[in-house]
């Protein structure tokens, strides 16, 4: 059994307490390898490993920061397969999706920020007086990285990529549910040339270990991408501390159709919007409006296509879609398809996973699941699923779209699919949502901003706000 290790100060160590907990695979539902239980002791030292690092990291070029982000994009390319594989046990991913997503957008994190960091421009400003002001960027100190099971090295490259570029140090904490290509990334960081205590990687509890790292006080900057009730808790907890704070949380996105879409476009990309990572992506479009028009041609489609989705092994090429992160979340979902139930939804998908190897029978598996007849306002159609279940509701007019759109607490992303150009711009600048993909869905460019509007966080993250985040601006002003 894999025994997972921390990474403090440049060495693979085992927890202070000696205590581990289980990792289970998705797959199988079964105990794999075992992940440490890490408590104060841990951040402590590893906080302390950061801060020793700072003054070393933050002082080399940023050619000299870049070169080590390089060597590490390196290594990540070299054992994509290894990872690849790592992500889909670990997470239940379809392989892939790994192999094409998240382990490939791992190293372009790191290579994206490599470069931005060495193409940096500051800002000046001259008077014809004998005024000149300039502005600096000054890297921050150890900073808390803390990341969600759902894409776990794309989103911890996300974070690691620039934050160390900026000449921060870093102290990770990756989900406890989905550790492994954390801590696979650890261990090729052990040949990279960074001072010890660059990169930290601390696995554990968010309730201990989290907790441990948000209110250490020489962490001066957090970074979290998670649930929103975590982040609410995060924001109440170190809010009197002052600390750099920047938070990515849940969605709950609608995907606009119109009468006037281009129909197969809006079929095929409405399924990946919904189902894609069984629907575990922040951005899944979990929420449907469809105009009168055409509701009843889409939903006849938009069924029959959800039927065709393979649901098994990961490792097949054919399943797109694999299990579930865990038992609980598994659960949780199903739990919510009652709900609808209860709620006076109609469940329009077959229920039974079919075909299951012999060693996946005790998996997290689902069949997607497309749902009507709900109230807009309804607990299923209000709260964050995070599961392969969406809801297809009606609409006639622009106003009432927006009006359902825009009613819920959250606003993360949202796309709508329509021909009439200006119809499209004039429905996007009045949804409340971070991001609106028009005719398409999760086209993530490494340079826009990403981030949430209402309950879907605050700060924004990619190119130069997450360059701006981790570093302190300050002005100085000559006389001459
Ligand atoms: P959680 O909020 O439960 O956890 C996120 C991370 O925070 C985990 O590493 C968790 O550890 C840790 N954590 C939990 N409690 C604390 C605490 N008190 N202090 C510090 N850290 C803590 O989210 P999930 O892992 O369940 O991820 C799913 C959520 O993430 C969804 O809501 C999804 O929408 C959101 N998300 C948002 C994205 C965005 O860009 N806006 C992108 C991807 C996901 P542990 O696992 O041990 O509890």
């Amino acid at each position: 059994m894999e025994m997972i290790k921390n990474f403090i100060g440049g060495e693979l160590v085992e927890p202070v307490s000696g205590e581990y907990l289980d990792n289970y695979s998705p797959m199988t539902g079964a105990v794999y390898s075992k992940v440490p239980n890490s408590g104060k002791e841990d951040i402590d030292k590893a906080a302390l490993a950061a801060k020793k690092a700072f003054p070393i990291w933050s002082k080399m070029s940023p050619k000299e920061r870049a070169d080590r982000l390089f060597h590490l994009a390196d290594l990540i390319e070299e054992n994509a397969d290894r990872l690849a594989k790592a992500e889909s046990i670990d997470q239940g991913k379809p392989l892939w999706l790994a192999k094409s997503v998240d382990i490939p957008r791992g190293s372009q994190n790191l290579r994206y920020f490599a470069h931005a960091i060495q193409n940096q421009k500051s800002v000046s400003f001259t008077d014809i007086d004998g005024i000149l002001q300039y502005i600096n960027r000054i890297p921050i100190g150890p900073s808390a990285l803390i990341s969600p099971w759902n894409l776990p090295l794309y989103l911890i490259t996300w974070k690691i990529a620039p934050c160390l570029a900026a000449g921060n140090t870093a102290i990770c904490k990756p989900s406890e549910l989905t550790p492994m290509t954390a801590f696979l990334l650890s261990e090729l960081a052990t040949q990279v040339d960074f001072p010890p205590g660059t990169l930290n990687i601390i696995h554990g509890l968010g309730q201990t270990t989290g907790e441990a790292l948000i209110t250490h006080p020489d962490v001066p900057v957090i970074s979290f991408t998670g649930g929103t009730k975590t982040g609410a808790h995060i924001s109440e907890t170190v809010g009197p501390m002052f600390k750099k704070m920047s938070l990515e949380l849940g969605g709950k996105n609608p995907n606009i159709i119109f009468d006037d879409c281009d129909f197969e476009k809006a079929i095929g990309g409405s399924i990946r919007a919904s189902f894609l990572n069984q629907g575990e992506i922040c951005l899944c479009g979990s929420r449907m409006f469809v105009q009168k028009g055409i509701f009843d041609k889409f939903v006849s489609r938009f069924v029959e296509e959800t039927e065709k989705l393979q649901v098994g092994d990961p490792f097949d090429e054919s399943s797109f879609i694999g299990a579930l992160v865990s038992k609980d979340h598994l659960d949780k979902v199903l739990g919510y398809v009652e709900l609808a139930k209860e709620e006076g939804g109609k469940v329009l998908t077959s229920r039974e996973v079919r075909g299951l190897k012999p060693e996946h029978q005790k998996g997290y598996f689902m069949r997607p699941t497309v749902i009507t007849g709900l109230a807009p306002n309804c607990r299923v159609q209000q709260e964050e699923i995070f599961g392969p279940v969406v809801v297809i509701t009606p609409f006639e007019t622009e106003e009432e779209v927006l009006s359902m759109a825009n009613g819920v607490d959250y606003g993360l992303s949202a796309s709508l699919w329509t021909q009439d150009i200006s119809k499209a711009h004039r429905v996007a600048r009045n949804i409340q949502s971070g991001t609106v993909w028009i005719n398409s869905w999760m086209y993530r460019d490494l340079r826009v901003p990403l981030g949430g509007m209402k309950s879907s966080g605050i700060g924004r993250e990619g190119g130069d706000y997450s360059l701006n985040f981790f570093t302190e601006t300050q002005n100085v002003c000559v006389q001459f």
